[in-house]
Protein backbone atom coordinates (compact mmCIF):
# COMPACT_ATOMS: atom_id res chain seq x y z
CA UNK A 1 0.00 0.00 0.00
CA UNK A 2 0.74 3.21 -0.54
CA UNK A 3 1.18 6.08 2.28
CA UNK A 4 1.42 9.55 3.03
CA UNK A 5 4.96 11.37 3.12
CA UNK A 6 5.55 13.59 6.08
CA UNK A 7 7.99 15.11 7.59
CA UNK A 8 10.35 12.69 5.71
CA UNK A 9 8.18 9.52 7.09
CA UNK A 10 5.97 7.59 5.07
CA UNK A 11 2.71 6.89 7.25
CA UNK A 12 -0.74 5.88 7.16
CA UNK A 13 -3.77 7.99 7.16
CA UNK A 14 -4.45 8.71 11.29
CA UNK A 15 -7.83 6.82 10.85
CA UNK A 16 -6.56 4.51 8.76
CA UNK A 17 -8.80 4.82 5.35
CA UNK A 18 -7.72 3.05 2.45
CA UNK A 19 -8.91 4.10 -1.50
CA UNK A 20 -8.35 1.61 -3.70
CA UNK A 21 -7.02 2.93 -7.63
CA UNK A 22 -8.17 0.84 -10.71
CA UNK A 23 -7.38 1.34 -14.11
CA UNK A 24 -9.17 3.05 -16.19
CA UNK A 25 -8.94 1.16 -19.40
CA UNK A 26 -9.95 -1.98 -17.96
CA UNK A 27 -11.13 -1.72 -14.31
CA UNK A 28 -7.57 -3.84 -12.97
CA UNK A 29 -6.64 -2.97 -9.24
CA UNK A 30 -3.85 -1.32 -9.93
CA UNK A 31 -3.19 -0.55 -5.88
CA UNK A 32 -4.68 0.77 -2.44
CA UNK A 33 -3.11 3.97 -1.23
CA UNK A 34 -3.72 6.08 2.28
CA UNK A 35 -6.67 8.64 2.62
CA UNK A 36 -5.83 11.37 4.57
CA UNK A 37 -7.91 13.43 6.01
CA UNK A 38 -8.26 16.87 7.68
CA UNK A 39 -5.72 15.84 10.54
CA UNK A 40 -2.99 14.50 7.79
CA UNK A 41 -3.19 17.68 6.15
CA UNK A 42 -2.50 19.84 9.40
CA UNK A 43 0.44 17.29 10.19
CA UNK A 44 2.16 17.90 6.71
CA UNK A 45 1.34 21.78 6.95
CA UNK A 46 3.17 21.72 10.49
CA UNK A 47 6.02 19.76 8.97
CA UNK A 48 6.67 21.48 6.04
CA UNK A 49 6.24 24.84 8.27
CA UNK A 50 9.00 23.50 10.73
CA UNK A 51 11.57 22.66 7.84
CA UNK A 52 10.59 25.89 6.34
CA UNK A 53 11.01 28.13 9.50
CA UNK A 54 14.02 25.62 10.84
CA UNK A 55 15.51 23.75 7.98
CA UNK A 56 18.24 24.13 5.99
CA UNK A 57 16.85 24.51 2.79
CA UNK A 58 15.38 28.11 2.46
CA UNK A 59 19.15 29.41 2.81
CA UNK A 60 20.51 26.33 0.99
CA UNK A 61 23.10 28.19 -1.45
CA UNK A 62 21.16 28.77 -4.55
CA UNK A 63 23.57 26.14 -6.92
CA UNK A 64 23.36 23.14 -4.20
CA UNK A 65 19.30 23.49 -4.68
CA UNK A 66 19.84 23.52 -8.68
CA UNK A 67 22.03 20.99 -8.41
CA UNK A 68 19.69 18.31 -6.66
CA UNK A 69 17.34 19.45 -9.61
CA UNK A 70 19.59 18.05 -11.75
CA UNK A 71 20.02 14.73 -9.65
CA UNK A 72 15.97 14.29 -9.43
CA UNK A 73 16.33 14.67 -13.75
CA UNK A 74 18.87 11.99 -13.61
CA UNK A 75 16.69 9.97 -11.70
CA UNK A 76 13.71 10.30 -13.62
CA UNK A 77 15.36 8.81 -16.56
CA UNK A 78 16.41 6.40 -14.51
CA UNK A 79 13.25 5.11 -13.52
CA UNK A 80 11.43 6.34 -16.75
CA UNK A 81 9.88 2.75 -17.28
CA UNK A 82 8.56 2.54 -13.83
CA UNK A 83 7.26 6.06 -13.71
CA UNK A 84 5.29 5.56 -16.92
CA UNK A 85 3.74 2.01 -16.27
CA UNK A 86 2.52 3.86 -13.10
CA UNK A 87 1.22 7.05 -14.53
CA UNK A 88 -0.35 4.72 -17.75
CA UNK A 89 -2.30 2.78 -15.09
CA UNK A 90 -3.70 5.22 -13.38
CA UNK A 91 -4.85 7.18 -15.73
CA UNK A 92 -5.16 4.64 -18.67
CA UNK A 93 -3.71 6.51 -21.11
CA UNK A 94 -0.97 4.79 -23.58
CA UNK A 95 2.24 3.33 -22.65
CA UNK A 96 4.11 5.85 -25.04
CA UNK A 97 2.43 9.10 -24.25
CA UNK A 98 3.32 8.30 -20.36
CA UNK A 99 7.37 7.76 -21.85
CA UNK A 100 6.66 11.19 -23.14
CA UNK A 101 5.47 12.99 -20.53
CA UNK A 102 8.48 11.64 -18.85
CA UNK A 103 11.14 13.10 -20.81
CA UNK A 104 9.15 15.98 -20.40
CA UNK A 105 9.02 15.84 -16.46
CA UNK A 106 12.48 15.58 -16.52
CA UNK A 107 13.23 18.29 -19.17
CA UNK A 108 11.54 20.35 -16.65
CA UNK A 109 13.34 19.26 -13.49
CA UNK A 110 16.45 20.10 -15.35
CA UNK A 111 15.82 23.26 -16.81
CA UNK A 112 14.48 24.55 -13.27
CA UNK A 113 17.89 23.12 -11.94
CA UNK A 114 19.98 25.11 -14.52
CA UNK A 115 17.75 28.36 -14.05
CA UNK A 116 18.03 28.08 -10.25
CA UNK A 117 21.85 27.44 -10.29
CA UNK A 118 22.55 30.10 -12.36
CA UNK A 119 20.02 32.46 -10.77
CA UNK A 120 21.79 36.13 -9.60
CA UNK A 121 22.68 37.36 -5.84
CA UNK A 122 19.62 39.67 -6.56
CA UNK A 123 20.18 43.48 -7.91
CA UNK A 124 21.88 46.43 -6.72
CA UNK A 125 19.87 49.77 -7.06
CA UNK A 126 21.71 52.83 -7.86
CA UNK A 127 20.30 55.36 -5.33
CA UNK A 128 22.66 58.17 -5.90
CA UNK A 129 24.28 57.89 -2.75
CA UNK A 130 27.41 56.80 -1.86
CA UNK A 131 26.40 55.94 1.85
CA UNK A 132 23.73 53.88 1.18
CA UNK A 133 23.59 50.46 -0.60
CA UNK A 134 20.66 49.04 -1.53
CA UNK A 135 19.86 46.07 -3.16
CA UNK A 136 16.34 43.38 -4.22
CA UNK A 137 16.92 40.11 -3.62
CA UNK A 138 14.37 36.77 -4.14
CA UNK A 139 13.57 34.73 -1.34
CA UNK A 140 11.59 31.92 -0.89
CA UNK A 141 7.45 32.39 -0.20
CA UNK A 142 7.41 29.83 2.28
CA UNK A 143 5.02 26.89 2.71
CA UNK A 144 3.47 25.96 -0.95
CA UNK A 145 -0.10 24.26 -1.02
CA UNK A 146 0.63 22.43 -4.90
CA UNK A 147 -2.91 20.95 -5.85
CA UNK A 148 -3.09 18.82 -9.02
CA UNK A 149 -5.46 17.34 -11.20
CA UNK A 150 -5.43 13.92 -13.41
CA UNK A 151 -4.65 14.57 -16.83
CA UNK A 152 -0.88 14.88 -16.74
CA UNK A 153 -0.65 13.93 -13.01
CA UNK A 154 3.49 14.04 -12.64
CA UNK A 155 3.71 16.47 -15.68
CA UNK A 156 1.66 19.09 -13.58
CA UNK A 157 3.07 17.94 -10.72
CA UNK A 158 6.63 18.73 -11.90
CA UNK A 159 5.96 22.28 -13.09
CA UNK A 160 5.21 22.90 -9.31
CA UNK A 161 7.62 21.11 -7.39
CA UNK A 162 10.61 21.52 -9.84
CA UNK A 163 10.20 25.71 -9.59
CA UNK A 164 9.23 25.80 -5.70
CA UNK A 165 12.29 23.67 -4.60
CA UNK A 166 14.46 25.41 -7.00
CA UNK A 167 13.21 29.15 -4.99
CA UNK A 168 13.79 27.13 -1.90
CA UNK A 169 10.58 26.64 -0.38
CA UNK A 170 9.25 23.67 1.66
CA UNK A 171 5.78 22.11 -0.06
CA UNK A 172 2.74 19.37 0.43
CA UNK A 173 1.34 18.05 -2.79
CA UNK A 174 -1.91 16.84 -3.24
CA UNK A 175 -2.44 15.02 -5.98
CA UNK A 176 -5.45 14.47 -7.95
CA UNK A 177 -7.15 11.29 -5.72
CA UNK A 178 -7.36 9.31 -9.05
CA UNK A 179 -3.72 9.44 -10.26
CA UNK A 180 -1.37 9.48 -6.67
CA UNK A 181 0.99 6.68 -7.26
CA UNK A 182 3.36 8.51 -9.44
CA UNK A 183 3.62 11.12 -6.83
CA UNK A 184 4.34 8.68 -4.62
CA UNK A 185 7.54 7.97 -6.46
CA UNK A 186 8.48 11.19 -7.00
CA UNK A 187 8.63 11.69 -2.98
CA UNK A 188 11.16 8.43 -2.91
CA UNK A 189 13.21 10.14 -6.26
CA UNK A 190 13.30 13.43 -3.97
CA UNK A 191 14.91 11.35 -1.18
CA UNK A 192 17.32 9.24 -2.97
CA UNK A 193 18.45 13.37 -4.59
CA UNK A 194 19.44 14.30 -1.30
CA UNK A 195 16.22 16.63 0.04
CA UNK A 196 16.32 17.25 3.56
CA UNK A 197 13.28 15.49 5.68
CA UNK A 198 10.17 18.18 5.83
CA UNK A 199 10.74 19.95 2.53
CA UNK A 200 8.39 17.68 0.33
CA UNK A 201 5.89 15.98 1.91
CA UNK A 202 2.93 14.62 0.23
CA UNK A 203 -1.03 13.81 1.43
CA UNK A 204 -3.15 11.71 -0.98
CA UNK A 205 -7.29 11.91 -0.65
CA UNK A 206 -10.49 13.69 -1.92
CA UNK A 207 -10.25 17.51 -2.99
CA UNK A 208 -12.94 18.56 0.00
CA UNK A 209 -11.06 16.05 2.80
CA UNK A 210 -7.84 17.10 1.75
CA UNK A 211 -7.39 20.01 -1.02
CA UNK A 212 -10.07 22.07 0.80
CA UNK A 213 -8.05 22.49 4.38
CA UNK A 214 -4.93 22.35 3.06
CA UNK A 215 -6.34 25.95 0.70
CA UNK A 216 -7.41 27.36 4.32
CA UNK A 217 -4.83 26.27 6.14
CA UNK A 218 -3.26 30.04 7.84
CA UNK A 219 0.47 28.26 7.61
CA UNK A 220 0.68 28.03 4.18
CA UNK A 221 1.65 30.82 2.35
CA UNK A 222 1.51 30.41 -1.43
CA UNK A 223 -1.53 27.80 -3.18
CA UNK A 224 -0.65 26.99 -6.61
CA UNK A 225 -3.66 24.58 -8.21
CA UNK A 226 -4.07 23.37 -11.38
CA UNK A 227 -7.98 21.70 -12.56
CA UNK A 228 -11.44 22.84 -12.85
CA UNK A 229 -12.55 26.37 -12.84
CA UNK A 230 -15.10 25.66 -10.26
CA UNK A 231 -12.70 23.79 -8.11
CA UNK A 232 -10.29 26.91 -9.32
CA UNK A 233 -12.94 29.10 -7.46
CA UNK A 234 -13.15 27.46 -4.57
CA UNK A 235 -9.52 27.12 -4.08
CA UNK A 236 -9.31 31.15 -4.64
CA UNK A 237 -12.07 31.74 -2.07
CA UNK A 238 -10.30 29.45 0.73
CA UNK A 239 -7.43 31.66 0.27
CA UNK A 240 -8.51 34.60 0.91
CA UNK A 241 -9.30 35.28 4.36
CA UNK A 242 -5.16 35.18 4.65
CA UNK A 243 -4.25 36.39 1.81
CA UNK A 244 -2.45 33.79 0.66
CA UNK A 245 -0.40 33.68 -2.90
CA UNK A 246 -2.23 31.93 -5.34
CA UNK A 247 -1.74 30.61 -8.87
CA UNK A 248 -4.57 29.15 -10.91
CA UNK A 249 -4.40 27.29 -14.01
CA UNK A 250 -7.26 26.37 -14.99
CA UNK A 251 -9.89 24.93 -18.19
CA UNK A 252 -9.96 25.95 -21.30
CA UNK A 253 -11.95 25.47 -24.67
CA UNK A 254 -9.32 26.26 -27.21
CA UNK A 255 -10.07 27.68 -30.83
CA UNK A 256 -8.27 25.93 -33.53
CA UNK A 257 -9.08 28.77 -36.38
CA UNK A 258 -8.31 27.08 -39.73
CA UNK A 259 -8.42 29.76 -42.67
CA UNK A 260 -9.06 28.46 -46.53
CA UNK A 261 -5.50 29.43 -47.55
CA UNK A 262 -3.99 26.72 -44.60
CA UNK A 263 -2.00 23.84 -45.58
CA UNK A 264 -4.70 21.58 -46.05
CA UNK A 265 -3.51 18.25 -45.15
CA UNK A 266 -1.30 19.48 -41.91
CA UNK A 267 -4.16 21.79 -40.84
CA UNK A 268 -6.49 18.53 -40.91
CA UNK A 269 -3.83 15.94 -39.29
CA UNK A 270 -3.10 19.01 -36.52
CA UNK A 271 -6.83 19.36 -35.82
CA UNK A 272 -7.46 15.99 -35.27
CA UNK A 273 -4.44 15.59 -32.77
CA UNK A 274 -5.68 18.97 -31.08
CA UNK A 275 -8.89 17.23 -30.10
CA UNK A 276 -8.40 14.18 -29.64
CA UNK A 277 -4.75 13.45 -28.02
CA UNK A 278 -5.49 11.72 -24.41
CA UNK A 279 -9.30 11.13 -25.72
CA UNK A 280 -9.83 14.93 -24.99
CA UNK A 281 -8.50 15.20 -21.56
CA UNK A 282 -6.27 17.95 -22.43
CA UNK A 283 -6.34 21.72 -20.96
CA UNK A 284 -5.45 23.10 -24.17
CA UNK A 285 -7.03 20.88 -26.45
CA UNK A 286 -8.09 22.31 -29.49
CA UNK A 287 -11.81 21.34 -28.99
CA UNK A 288 -13.62 24.38 -30.96
CA UNK A 289 -12.82 23.87 -34.09
CA UNK A 290 -13.36 27.32 -36.48
CA UNK A 291 -13.29 27.08 -40.04
CA UNK A 292 -13.52 29.43 -42.50
CA UNK A 293 -16.82 28.98 -44.94
CA UNK A 294 -15.29 27.99 -48.13
CA UNK A 295 -13.18 25.49 -46.97
CA UNK A 296 -15.61 24.22 -44.24
CA UNK A 297 -17.30 21.06 -46.70
CA UNK A 298 -13.79 19.36 -47.30
CA UNK A 299 -12.05 20.30 -44.17
CA UNK A 300 -14.70 18.72 -41.93
CA UNK A 301 -15.08 15.89 -44.00
CA UNK A 302 -11.35 15.22 -43.88
CA UNK A 303 -11.37 15.50 -40.02
CA UNK A 304 -14.41 13.41 -39.26
CA UNK A 305 -13.09 10.24 -41.79
CA UNK A 306 -9.58 10.57 -39.73
CA UNK A 307 -11.71 10.81 -36.01
CA UNK A 308 -13.15 7.26 -37.35
CA UNK A 309 -10.27 5.63 -37.92
CA UNK A 310 -8.72 6.31 -34.16
CA UNK A 311 -7.84 3.06 -32.68
CA UNK A 312 -8.83 3.22 -29.16
CA UNK A 313 -7.07 0.64 -26.49
CA UNK A 314 -5.71 0.61 -23.00
CA UNK A 315 -2.13 1.52 -22.18
CA UNK A 316 -0.05 -1.58 -23.44
CA UNK A 317 -2.14 -2.13 -26.83
CA UNK A 318 0.47 -1.04 -29.39
CA UNK A 319 -1.89 -0.52 -31.81
CA UNK A 320 -3.77 1.79 -29.92
CA UNK A 321 -4.18 5.70 -30.60
CA UNK A 322 -6.26 6.87 -27.88
CA UNK A 323 -7.43 5.70 -24.10
CA UNK A 324 -10.17 5.74 -22.07
CA UNK A 325 -11.74 8.67 -19.97
CA UNK A 326 -10.41 8.39 -16.76
CA UNK A 327 -13.82 7.67 -14.84
CA UNK A 328 -17.36 6.30 -15.30
CA UNK A 329 -19.02 10.00 -14.08
CA UNK A 330 -16.49 11.99 -16.39
CA UNK A 331 -17.78 9.90 -19.18
CA UNK A 332 -20.99 10.37 -18.12
CA UNK A 333 -20.51 14.35 -18.44
CA UNK A 334 -18.84 14.14 -21.73
CA UNK A 335 -22.09 12.07 -22.93
CA UNK A 336 -24.47 14.63 -21.27
CA UNK A 337 -22.52 17.49 -23.22
CA UNK A 338 -22.95 15.64 -26.63
CA UNK A 339 -26.52 15.04 -25.90
CA UNK A 340 -27.42 18.58 -24.98
CA UNK A 341 -25.19 19.75 -28.05
CA UNK A 342 -27.42 17.77 -30.65
CA UNK A 343 -30.54 18.41 -28.83
CA UNK A 344 -29.52 22.37 -29.33
CA UNK A 345 -29.00 21.85 -33.35
CA UNK A 346 -25.59 20.27 -33.62
CA UNK A 347 -24.61 17.80 -36.23
CA UNK A 348 -23.83 14.76 -35.05
CA UNK A 349 -21.17 13.69 -37.54
CA UNK A 350 -19.38 10.52 -36.05
CA UNK A 351 -19.02 9.29 -32.60
CA UNK A 352 -20.85 10.10 -29.93
CA UNK A 353 -21.47 6.41 -28.40
CA UNK A 354 -19.23 4.66 -26.83
CA UNK A 355 -17.24 1.83 -28.55
CA UNK A 356 -19.01 -1.65 -29.74
CA UNK A 357 -15.91 -3.66 -29.38
CA UNK A 358 -16.73 -6.28 -26.53
CA UNK A 359 -12.64 -6.23 -25.09
CA UNK A 360 -13.13 -2.31 -24.42
CA UNK A 361 -16.17 -3.25 -22.51
CA UNK A 362 -14.49 -2.71 -18.92
CA UNK A 363 -12.93 0.54 -19.78
CA UNK A 364 -14.89 4.33 -20.06
CA UNK A 365 -13.82 4.98 -23.92
CA UNK A 366 -15.84 7.02 -25.81
CA UNK A 367 -15.42 7.24 -29.64
CA UNK A 368 -13.84 10.54 -31.25
CA UNK A 369 -16.83 12.82 -31.53
CA UNK A 370 -17.21 15.20 -34.07
CA UNK A 371 -20.53 17.87 -33.63
CA UNK A 372 -20.88 20.24 -36.42
CA UNK A 373 -23.55 23.26 -37.64
CA UNK A 374 -22.08 24.28 -33.54
CA UNK A 375 -23.15 27.51 -32.73
CA UNK A 376 -21.74 29.59 -29.88
CA UNK A 377 -24.50 29.83 -27.13
CA UNK A 378 -24.35 25.77 -27.50
CA UNK A 379 -23.43 24.43 -23.72
CA UNK A 380 -20.89 22.10 -25.83
CA UNK A 381 -19.52 25.04 -27.06
CA UNK A 382 -19.23 27.20 -24.05
CA UNK A 383 -18.18 24.49 -21.29
CA UNK A 384 -15.09 22.24 -21.06
CA UNK A 385 -16.47 18.93 -21.53
CA UNK A 386 -12.44 17.11 -21.33
CA UNK A 387 -13.86 14.68 -23.54
CA UNK A 388 -12.98 13.65 -27.41
CA UNK A 389 -15.45 15.90 -28.83
CA UNK A 390 -14.59 18.28 -31.57
CA UNK A 391 -17.10 21.31 -31.89
CA UNK A 392 -17.18 23.00 -36.00
CA UNK A 393 -18.17 26.69 -35.98
CA UNK A 394 -17.88 27.85 -39.68
CA UNK A 395 -16.49 31.88 -40.04
CA UNK A 396 -16.38 34.14 -43.26
CA UNK A 397 -13.94 36.62 -42.36
CA UNK A 398 -10.61 37.64 -40.25
CA UNK A 399 -12.69 39.85 -37.86
CA UNK A 400 -15.21 36.96 -37.05
CA UNK A 401 -12.58 34.70 -36.50
CA UNK A 402 -11.39 36.11 -33.95
CA UNK A 403 -14.58 37.31 -32.17
CA UNK A 404 -15.82 33.93 -32.21
CA UNK A 405 -12.31 32.44 -30.95
CA UNK A 406 -12.58 35.05 -28.07
CA UNK A 407 -16.43 34.30 -27.11
CA UNK A 408 -15.24 32.21 -24.23
CA UNK A 409 -14.86 32.73 -20.63
CA UNK A 410 -11.74 30.76 -21.07
CA UNK A 411 -7.98 32.20 -22.29
CA UNK A 412 -5.93 29.48 -22.00
CA UNK A 413 -4.66 28.59 -25.85
CA UNK A 414 -5.47 29.13 -29.51
CA UNK A 415 -3.99 28.15 -32.76
CA UNK A 416 -4.21 30.20 -36.57
CA UNK A 417 -3.37 27.92 -39.43
CA UNK A 418 -2.65 30.59 -42.54
CA UNK A 419 -0.63 30.70 -45.53
CA UNK A 420 -0.52 34.52 -44.88
CA UNK A 421 2.31 35.65 -42.21
CA UNK A 422 0.60 39.16 -41.54
CA UNK A 423 -2.65 37.31 -40.58
CA UNK A 424 -1.11 34.73 -38.92
CA UNK A 425 0.60 37.63 -36.33
CA UNK A 426 -2.28 39.99 -36.23
CA UNK A 427 -4.61 37.25 -34.92
CA UNK A 428 -2.16 35.78 -32.97
CA UNK A 429 -1.98 39.48 -31.49
CA UNK A 430 -5.61 39.74 -31.20
CA UNK A 431 -6.30 36.28 -29.05
CA UNK A 432 -7.08 36.16 -25.55
CA UNK A 433 -5.35 33.65 -24.46
CA UNK A 434 -1.77 32.70 -23.06
CA UNK A 435 -0.59 30.46 -25.54
CA UNK A 436 -1.00 31.33 -29.33
CA UNK A 437 0.32 28.17 -31.91
CA UNK A 438 0.77 29.64 -35.59
CA UNK A 439 0.10 26.29 -38.06
CA UNK A 440 1.12 24.25 -35.34
CA UNK A 441 -0.95 22.68 -32.12
CA UNK A 442 0.18 21.69 -28.58
CA UNK A 443 4.16 22.21 -28.57
CA UNK A 444 5.64 24.05 -25.64
CA UNK A 445 8.81 23.94 -23.83
CA UNK A 446 9.69 24.58 -20.46
CA UNK A 447 11.74 27.47 -21.15
CA UNK A 448 8.63 29.36 -22.40
CA UNK A 449 5.66 30.85 -20.21
CA UNK A 450 2.95 28.80 -19.36
CA UNK A 451 -0.84 30.12 -18.01
CA UNK A 452 -4.51 31.25 -18.78
CA UNK A 453 -5.55 34.83 -19.49
CA UNK A 454 -9.83 35.56 -18.31
CA UNK A 455 -11.27 32.46 -16.25
CA UNK A 456 -8.24 29.78 -17.82
CA UNK A 457 -6.82 31.21 -14.12
CA UNK A 458 -3.44 33.48 -13.24
CA UNK A 459 0.15 33.43 -12.86
CA UNK A 460 2.69 31.42 -15.31
CA UNK A 461 4.10 28.16 -14.76
CA UNK A 462 7.36 27.25 -16.74
CA UNK A 463 9.82 29.65 -17.75
CA UNK A 464 11.47 32.18 -15.49
CA UNK A 465 8.18 33.67 -14.98
CA UNK A 466 7.69 29.88 -13.02
CA UNK A 467 10.35 30.38 -11.07
CA UNK A 468 9.26 33.95 -10.08
CA UNK A 469 5.98 32.88 -8.30
CA UNK A 470 7.52 30.96 -5.79
CA UNK A 471 9.56 33.95 -5.03
CA UNK A 472 9.19 36.82 -2.44
CA UNK A 473 11.03 39.71 -3.42
CA UNK A 474 12.29 41.85 -0.92
CA UNK A 475 14.51 45.55 -1.02
CA UNK A 476 17.18 45.66 1.24
CA UNK A 477 18.21 49.03 2.48
CA UNK A 478 21.71 49.54 3.96
CA UNK A 479 22.74 52.75 5.58
CA UNK A 480 26.33 52.94 5.63
CA UNK A 481 26.95 55.77 7.48
CA UNK A 482 23.82 56.15 9.92
CA UNK A 483 23.77 59.50 12.05
CA UNK A 484 20.74 61.47 13.18
CA UNK A 485 18.31 62.86 10.51
CA UNK A 486 16.89 65.34 12.95
CA UNK A 487 13.37 65.71 11.53
CA UNK A 488 12.20 66.24 15.18
CA UNK A 489 14.68 67.90 16.48
P1 LIG B 1 -10.53 19.22 -10.40
O1 LIG B 1 -10.72 20.68 -10.26
O2 LIG B 1 -11.69 18.33 -10.18
O3 LIG B 1 -9.41 18.70 -9.38
C1 LIG B 1 -8.10 19.21 -9.39
C2 LIG B 1 -7.49 18.98 -8.02
O4 LIG B 1 -8.19 19.76 -7.04
C3 LIG B 1 -7.59 17.53 -7.53
O5 LIG B 1 -6.42 17.20 -6.83
C4 LIG B 1 -8.78 17.59 -6.61
O6 LIG B 1 -8.81 16.58 -5.63
C5 LIG B 1 -8.60 18.94 -5.97
N1 LIG B 1 -9.79 19.54 -5.36
C6 LIG B 1 -11.10 19.25 -5.61
N2 LIG B 1 -11.90 20.01 -4.84
C7 LIG B 1 -11.08 20.80 -4.10
C8 LIG B 1 -11.31 21.82 -3.14
N3 LIG B 1 -12.54 22.19 -2.76
N4 LIG B 1 -10.25 22.45 -2.61
C9 LIG B 1 -8.99 22.13 -2.99
N5 LIG B 1 -8.71 21.16 -3.88
C10 LIG B 1 -9.74 20.51 -4.44
O7 LIG B 1 -9.88 19.00 -11.81
P2 LIG B 1 -9.57 17.61 -12.52
O8 LIG B 1 -10.86 17.03 -12.97
O9 LIG B 1 -8.66 16.81 -11.65
O10 LIG B 1 -8.70 18.09 -13.77
C11 LIG B 1 -9.24 18.52 -14.96
C12 LIG B 1 -9.22 20.03 -15.04
O11 LIG B 1 -7.89 20.50 -14.89
C13 LIG B 1 -9.70 20.53 -16.38
O12 LIG B 1 -10.55 21.63 -16.18
C14 LIG B 1 -8.41 20.98 -17.06
O13 LIG B 1 -8.59 21.95 -18.04
C15 LIG B 1 -7.63 21.48 -15.91
N6 LIG B 1 -6.21 21.51 -16.23
C16 LIG B 1 -5.62 22.73 -16.49
C17 LIG B 1 -4.27 22.79 -16.86
C18 LIG B 1 -3.60 24.12 -17.15
O14 LIG B 1 -2.39 24.13 -17.36
N7 LIG B 1 -4.31 25.22 -17.18
C19 LIG B 1 -3.54 21.61 -16.96
C20 LIG B 1 -4.17 20.40 -16.70
C21 LIG B 1 -5.50 20.37 -16.33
Amino acid sequence: MSELFIGGRWTAALDERVREIRCPADGTLVGAVAEAGAKDVSAAVAAARDAFDRGPWPTTPAAERGRLLLRVADLLERDKAAYARAESLDTGKRLVESEYDLDDIANCFRYFGELTASGGGGRIVDTGRSDTDSRVVHEPVGVCALITPWNYPLLQTAWKVAPALGAGNTFVLKPSELTPHTAVLLMRTLVEAGLPDGVANLVLGSGPEVGAPLAEDPRVDLVSFTGGLATGRRVMAAAAPTVKRIALELGGKNPNIVFADADFDTAVDHALTAVFLHSGQVCSAGARLLVQDELHDAFVDAVVDGARTIRLGGPFDEEARTGPLISAAHRAKVEAYVAAGVAEGAVLRCGGARPEDPTLAEGFFYLPTVLDECTASMSVVRDESFGPVLTVERFRTEEEAVALANDTVYGLAGAVWTGDVGRAHRVASRLRAGTVWINDFHPYVPQAEWGGMKQSGFGRELGPTGLAEYQETKHVWHNLAPRPQGWFA
